[in-house]
């Protein structure tokens, strides 16, 4: 990114910013988005730790059902603002190093259909720039991958050839185009983005055709070590996650629309560098953010430079340190059946 692309971006962040984030939120609600239960409690206050926009957020958990949510959410428009630059623009070069880096996760998802089905059409909403498509092609060169996303990402996917169509937009909303041409549909942390959940699994179930396999994967907020990581465990993401699943609710929900449960898995589910690695990144942000972010309302002084610098020299002996604990947690937990994240395989009735 050049000076020049940088000065545009600070212009319309700064403008945004001077209007204030408080119009970003809706209101707070009062009861359970799940359950509908009043009885709810902070779970959670942070700021922006992946990318430092201005900002607190709030996720509160339902002390009946024990779901987390966002509280008050973001509006369309905050979702916006917040996403930008994320997995695109200033962010997409991050973004798909992050993907890439995956190869072997997306492999495990694709290879959790081999008991069940042979996919003949397989749609991956939330694909991104299409990298899961790309890899499960190697468990299944015969089958059609189609992907789904909000962001022009899916479009460079079919230009890739990753994906045979790019379906830019929401799921919601494109649900009438998709009916009835998918045996097999996959969520990769996709739900836990979305502000309306059970609508998504409504659709799912009407989407998909008699017989078919839907897999979905999210962030599992029963993890225990991810509490232990306070505001920095990389899974809460805010202000991204809307809500957090527990594995018992989301099991619930999917069986009331119809679907019967194929197969679970928990420790294979495990992202391995989302703890401690992504903690040690989180941090570097928050104490030596890169002054040059356009969002940011410091002058990125020569001073403020260099002292990005000396954090990134200090952090990188640390970084080894835990990519090793990263890699040993991850072989701990797998073996105990839990991790940082799970998935459920089910399958819609005939
Ligand atoms: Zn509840």
């Amino acid at each position: 990114m050049n000076t020049t692309q940088l000065e545009s971006r600070r212009m319309y962040y700064q403008k945004e910013l001077a209007e204030g984030v408080e119009r970003f939120f809706e209101p707070r609600r009062h009861d359970c988005p799940w359950c509908g239960s009043t009885n709810l409690s902070v779970r959670l206050r942070t700021p922006d730790l992946h990318q430092r926009k201005p900002g607190q957020f709030v996720l509160e958990q339902c002390d009946t059902c024990r779901h987390i949510f966002q509280n008050p959410r973001l509006s369309p428009a905050g979702l916006a603002f917040y996403y930008r630059d994320f997995y695109d623009g200033l962010g997409q070069q991050r973004a798909e190093w992050g993907f890439r880096i995956q190869q072997s996760i997306y492999l495990s998802r694709a290879k959790m259909l081999k008991p069940f089905t042979i996919p003949r059409a397989w749609l991956d909403v939330g694909a991104g720039y299409g990298h899961f498509c790309q890899a499960a092609t190697a468990a299944w060169p015969d089958t059609i991958f189609d992907g789904l996303d909000q962001g022009a990402g899916i479009k460079e996917a079919q230009r890739r050839g990753w994906v045979r169509h790019g379906y830019q937009g929401g799921f919601i909303a494109l649900a009438d185009e998709l009916a009835g041409r998918y045996d097999v549909m996959s969520m990769h942390h996709y739900l836990e983005h979305t502000q309306e959940p059970f609508d998504e699994l409504d659709i799912a179930a009407r989407v998909l055709l008699p017989g078919g396999y839907l897999l979905i994967e999210v962030p599992d907020p029963e993890y225990r070590f991810g509490d232990m990581l306070g505001r920095t465990w990389s899974q809460w993401c805010q202000p991204q996650h809307q809500h957090l699943f527990p594995f018992g609710n989301l099991v619930r929900a999917l069986a009331d629309r119809g679907f019967s449960l194929a197969a679970v898995e928990r420790g294979a589910a495990h992202l391995m560098y989302a703890d401690l690695t992504a903690s040690l990144a989180l941090l570097l942000n928050v104490c030596a953010p890169d002054s040059r972010l356009p969002w940011l309302t410091v002058t990125p002084t020569y001073l403020r430079r260099l002292r990005r610098t000396a954090a990134l020299i200090v952090t990188m002996p640390l970084l080894a340190g835990t990519l090793t604990l990263d890699t040993l947690l991850s072989w701990a937990v797998r073996r105990t059946g839990t991790g940082n994240a799970y998935r459920v395989l089910v399958r819609k009735s005939d």
